[in-house]
């Protein structure tokens, strides 16, 4: 029997196990904070160095980079496999692509993204003034074990393309991903320093805040993320945080049913289910609900489970064992107050930790299942009478990372989308546009604070200047300076009637 993917409890040392196989992968040690403090002067004293290159070293360092990850897709492919579970395809398409094209839209733009922005001046048109922006120092960056590369590394490309350094303080779960990726930054010839991978548990990353970081991306849970924002506060440290996610599909009875079942089964089920974008409840009209499920269960059926290492699997492993507990709880739950399990249900037997597919159909709203974060492989539908109730139920959730629309009438699923209290909305598609590093990735309510990608999040990691000049010769004084009198109190009444007389 496989061993459940945990945390080594030794104090020097994390293990990390295969969740498929329960195999040992390998070790890290734990940073104290003492280490941490060190880690973080180093990358400050290398991130200095780093700030003076040119836009264009900086590129060229990080195409280096680009080409080493490429050249090393398919160990790279294996290893995040090996260590979170999920399947090659899954790797290559959610972790490695994603992350080659990020840097390539932002190396290719960071120069013009980051040159300085002036500001045209309404009234004072004798002033001008522009911002300019300034690398914020050393970029803290704590991580999840759901994508191991995808989510820090985008984040550390971000951060050096646009002048800082980086330390990284991977999940306890899957930290090897996050050292070979350090691995990979050297080979590439970055500066070594510049980026510094501290391994540990939580204390680590309680650690990383308290030691004079410059900003903290945070992406997990939402417990740890409230308490990582408060600890940022205190330091009035800059912190975004990315947290879970609980997506509805609202489905209208226009839907194109064939791609509307092919999203759900991909979205509720790719990387087992463990993506804060996964769709976590199906709202179906009475019109469609019946033919849609159908189909969703007879492609759930379809899907093969097993070694996330072969190019053959579409459904691989379990990364966390809690998060089989965590299923099987809600499924229980469900199932006591009349939900009925069509497909799965269960963990898979055998080696390793895999949990079935399911599809579970007379979920209703007031059921636990439909409110907290399942985080694995599993479907809810609610049958609701019409798309007005699925907007109602959609929106009552106190997480907002995004959600799916599906309808053949684009413009009215525009419509719908905009009515849905969430971060992203997508019509006719699910999860892609972390991918696409042009377009916001946010929550709204609980689901986090701030962004990452596009290019107002390359800017976000520079501290924005202000620089307000004077365009042509100045006036000796300007008249709101002193002394102050009546006779200047109604000529600049006069003044700010005469500009203003017009509505
Ligand atoms: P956790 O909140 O448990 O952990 C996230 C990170 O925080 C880990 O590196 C963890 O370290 C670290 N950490 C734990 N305690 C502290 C602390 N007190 N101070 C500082 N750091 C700490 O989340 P998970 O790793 O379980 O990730 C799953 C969650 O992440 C889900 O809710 C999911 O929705 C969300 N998520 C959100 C995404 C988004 O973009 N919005 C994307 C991906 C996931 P350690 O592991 O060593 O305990």
């Amino acid at each position: 029997m496989a061993r459940a993917k945990k945390v080594d409890r030794a104090p020097q040392e994390i293990v990390s196990y295969n969740p498929a196989t329960g195999e040992a992968l390998g070790s890290v040690g734990v940073y104290s904070t003492e280490d941490v403090r060190e880690a973080v002067q180093r990358a400050r004293d290398a991130q200095r160095a780093w700030a003076a290159f040119s836009f264009r070293a900086r590129k060229e360092r990080l195409l280096r980079l680009r080409q080493v990850i490429i050249d090393h897709t398919d160990d790279l492919c294996e290893r995040i496999s090996k260590e979170n579970g999920k399947t090659l395809q899954e790797a290559l398409m959610s972790e490695v692509l994603p992350t080659v094209d990020l840097l390539t839209y932002f190396a290719k733009r960071a120069e013009k993204i980051l040159s300085p922005q002036k500001i045209s001046l309404h009234l004072f048109k004798q002033r001008g003034s522009y911002i300019h922006f300034v690398p914020r120092g050393v970029i803290g960056i704590i991580s999840p074990w759901n994508f191991p590369f995808a989510i820090p590394m985008g984040e550390s490309i971000m951060a050096f393309l646009s002048g800082n350094a980086v330390v990284l303080k991977p999940s306890e779960v899957t930290p090897l991903i996050a050292v070979h990726a350090k691995e990979l930054f050297e080979k590439a010839g970055m500066p070594k320093d510049l980026f510094q991978v501290i391994t540990g548990e939580g204390a680590t990353g309680q650690a990383l805040i308290d030691s004079g970081i410059d900003m903290m991306f945070f992406t997990g849970s939402v417990p740890t993320g409230k308490r990582v924002a408060e600890a940022c506060g205190a330091r009035l440290i800059p912190c975004v945080t990315e947290l879970g996610g609980k997506a509805p599909a609202v489905v209208c009875p226009d839907a194109d049913l064939e791609r509307t079942a092919s999203a759900l089964t991909w979205g509720g089920f790719a990387n087992s289910g463990q993506v804060c974008a996964s769709v976590e409840r199906v709202y179906a009209p009475e019109s469609i609900h019946d033919e849609l499920l159908e189909m969703v269960v007879e492609k759930t059926k379809a899907l093969r489970q097993g070694n996330p290492n072969s190019f053959n699997t579409d459904v691989g492993a379990i990364c966390l064992s809690r998060q089989i507990d965590v299923a099987r709880d809600l499924i229980d739950d469900a199932v006591e107050q009349g939900a009925k399990i069509r497909t799965g249900g269960s963990r898979k037997e055998g080696d390793g930790m895999f949990f079935q597919p399911t599809v579970l159909e007379g979920v209703t709203q007031d059921m636990r299942i439909v409110h907290e974060e399942i985080f694995g492989p599993v479907l809810p539908f609610v049958k609701v009478k019409d798309v007005n109730e699925a907007l109602r139920h959609a929106n009552d959730s106190h997480l907002g990372l995004t959600a799916y629309v599906f309808t053949k009438d684009r413009s009215r699923g525009r419509e719908i989308a905009e009515q849905i209290e969430s971060g992203t909305v997508m019509v006719n598609d699910v999860m892609a546009t972390y991918g696409m590093p042009e377009t916001p990735w946010q929550g709204v309510k609980d689901s986090g604070v701030g962004f990452v990608h596009t290019d107002d999040g390359l800017r976000n990691m520079c501290q924005s200047r202000h620089v307000h000049y004077d365009r042509i010769i100045s006036l000796k004084k300007e008249p709101w300076w002193y002394p102050y009198s009546e006779s200047r109190f109604s000529m600049l009444k006069k003044f700010m009637k005469l500009l203003f007389r017009r509505p």
